[in-house]
């Protein structure tokens, strides 16, 4: 069963091999970033409370995450496995990620963490772009579109992302050494954590993936 945490430091490739994950298994991916910023777009009271913090860099407050994440989950399409992306980023959430699975009857079976340097998470973020319709993400040199400004997936615009800047990415990544790093040996304790170095090259770490993917898919 692919009920799949993707963790790692903003920039480290979550996002990228989550697209390619999904695409091939065919599982709901769940960023919690992405939900926020649909709410932020939308305008909705969540949205807005959101916001503040998304734009200096902060976490959002874990109630109102897992509050966002139980409603999700708890939708017909997750009955067959899911992958998370930048959910749980705190014990508290780790903790209510437990009791949520448990109630779906879809524990976690694997939780891949994606390791990186932070003169490269510097240089990926500054340059990474995103599609204003579906998230995906690009980078200015590294990982253009086909044509430019446009997504290859779904022809929506790229645009640069509010809070990747130097400023609000310096609180972020304090906020993953403080807050998320402690993830890791608490999933490490259960025997669900494998690292995976975020350098590698996209379809590089994407085949890497795949056997780990097919495996857990099986059992
Ligand atoms: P991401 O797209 O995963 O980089 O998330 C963008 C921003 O959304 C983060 O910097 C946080 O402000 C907020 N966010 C996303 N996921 C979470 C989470 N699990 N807990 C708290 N805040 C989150």
């Amino acid at each position: 069963m692919l009920n799949i945490i993707l963790m790692g430091p903003p920039g480290a490739g979550k996002g990228t091999q989550a697209m390619k994950i999904i695409a091939k298994y065919q599982i709901p991916h769940i960023s919690t970033g992405d939900m926020f910023r649909e709410a932020i777009a939308e305008g909705t009271p969540m949205g807005k409370t959101a916001a503040g913090f998304i734009n200096a860099g902060n976490l959002v407050p874990d109630d109102v995450t897992i509050a966002l994440v139980r409603e999700r989950l708890s939708k017909p399409d997750c009955a067959h496995g899911y992958l998370l992306d930048g959910f749980p980023r705190t014990i508290p959430q780790a903790e209510a990620l437990d009791t949520l699975a448990k109630e779906i009857k879809r524990p976690i079976t694997l939780v891949i963490d994606f390791e990186c340097a932070r003169p490269e998470l510097i240089r990926r973020i500054s340059g990474r772009r995103v599609c204003a319709v579906c998230g995906a993400p690009y980078h200015v040199d590294t990982l253009k579109p086909k044509v430019e400004g446009i997504c290859d997936l779904c022809g929506g615009k790229l645009i640069q992302r509010k809070d990747d800047n130097v400023e609000s990415l310096i609180v972020r990544l304090e906020a993953y050494e403080s807050k998320t790093k402690p993830l890791l040996e608490f999933y490490k304790k259960r025997k669900l954590l494998v690292s995976v170095d975020g350098l590698k090259g996209v379809d590089v770490l994407f085949q890497e993936l795949v056997p780990l993917l097919d495996r857990i898919g099986t059992k």
